[in-house]
């Protein structure tokens, strides 16, 4: 059975793709296994070959027109709060939502209850399933639009169903929930939380959605204080303020990830990427990303444990 929400995405979705309004970019997914994460490549060729789709983003950069405002009507799936919901445009993989500001915001600007609000109720809708959501926050991030926009993506079923980076998050089960730590086996600054099931069901009396949205709110903004104090210590994010992040959040656990650069040479990197999930254009791309290791490159467009000495001071727990 699908949900009501479920139903209207894939109407839209349906509608959109046959009326030429939306571009779903066919992809073959290549497995890469580093400490024990079974990494995801998706090599979609058509991406490098389609010039309509790019050049269309690419025209919208150059004339700083607003994709989400006004937005495509094809593409629109509902309104919740002060938020709208679209389909992506240029989707990867089937019933990608974007949740964006109805009024302008900034990409740069955190996200508040009312965002957070708006996107775990996309992610509820989801009934069969999972779901990894994805803030890109910043120059640095991986984004390409300036108005604040979060994104939802449903996890197709030609993958494992569950994003890659789920292999070691599982290792940490005994975290106590609200506890913020990192992943030994990431070379790269990172800060994670488990979301705790009780404050998430719906046992709360009658301001249930208050209740989580405010839960989600505390948590992300411990992880960004988390991230922030974290980082000052650093002379590699001198000028970089403010700091640009990725923030990921599935039903059970949320992370960020300060980022210092977009791309690891030609490889462009967003919050999928910390997933587990990357995307590249041609065979010289997928050559180059399994040459060079993802998790280098994730460790190269984020801010290496390694290098980064003076952070020595700065307790951070694994
Ligand atoms: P990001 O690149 O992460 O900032 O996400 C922005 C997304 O918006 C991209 O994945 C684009 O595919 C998508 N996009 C671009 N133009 C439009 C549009 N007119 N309507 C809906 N989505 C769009």
């Amino acid at each position: 059975m699908q949900t009501h929400f479920e139903n209207k995405v894939t109407e839209t979705y349906d509608r959109a793709l046959r009326r030429g309004e939306l571009y779903f970019v066919k992809s073959t997914i290549v497995n890469v296994t580093e400490n024990d994460i079974e990494f995801e490549i998706r090599f979609a060729p058509s991406l490098a070959k389609r010039p309509t789709a790019e050049q269309t983003d690419e025209n919208h950069m150059k004339h700083k027109v607003d994709p989400f405002a006004p937005y495509n009507q094809d593409l629109f799936v509902q309104e919740y709060g002060n938020h709208i919901v679209l389909l992506n445009k240029f989707c990867v993989v089937p019933n990608h939502l974007l949740v964006v500001t109805k009024e302008f915001e900034e990409q740069t600007d955190s996200l508040n209850q009312e965002d957070l609000a708006a996107l775990w109720y996309c992610m509820m809708q989801f009934k069969n399933q999972q779901i990894i959501a994805f803030y890109n926050c910043g120059n640095h991030s991986g984004s390409s639009q300036p108005h604040k926009h979060m994104q939802v993506v449903p996890l197709p079923s030609d993958d494992r169903f569950t994003p890659p980076i789920n292999a070691i998050i599982y290792k940490y089960q005994n975290k106590k929930p609200g506890e913020i730590f990192n992943f030994q086996e990431l070379p790269y600054f990172h800060y994670v939380t488990l979301l705790d099931p009780q404050q998430l069901c719906g046992h709360h009396g009658h301001s249930h959605k208050e209740t989580v949205s405010q839960y989600l709110t505390e948590n992300y903004l411990a992880l960004i204080d988390a991230m922030v104090e974290g980082m000052r210590a650093s002379p590699l994010t001198e000028g970089f303020h403010p700091l640009s992040y990725n923030f990921l959040i599935t039903h059970t656990w949320m992370m960020v990830v300060p980022r210092l650069s977009e791309k690891y040479e030609q490889i462009s990197v967003n919050s999928l990427g910390f997933a587990g999930m990357l995307l590249v254009k041609n065979e010289e791309e997928l050559d180059f990303v399994k040459n060079v290791g993802i998790l280098r490159i994730l460790e190269g467009v984020a801010i290496s444990k390694d290098k980064d000495q003076l952070i020595g001071g700065v307790h951070i727990s694994v």
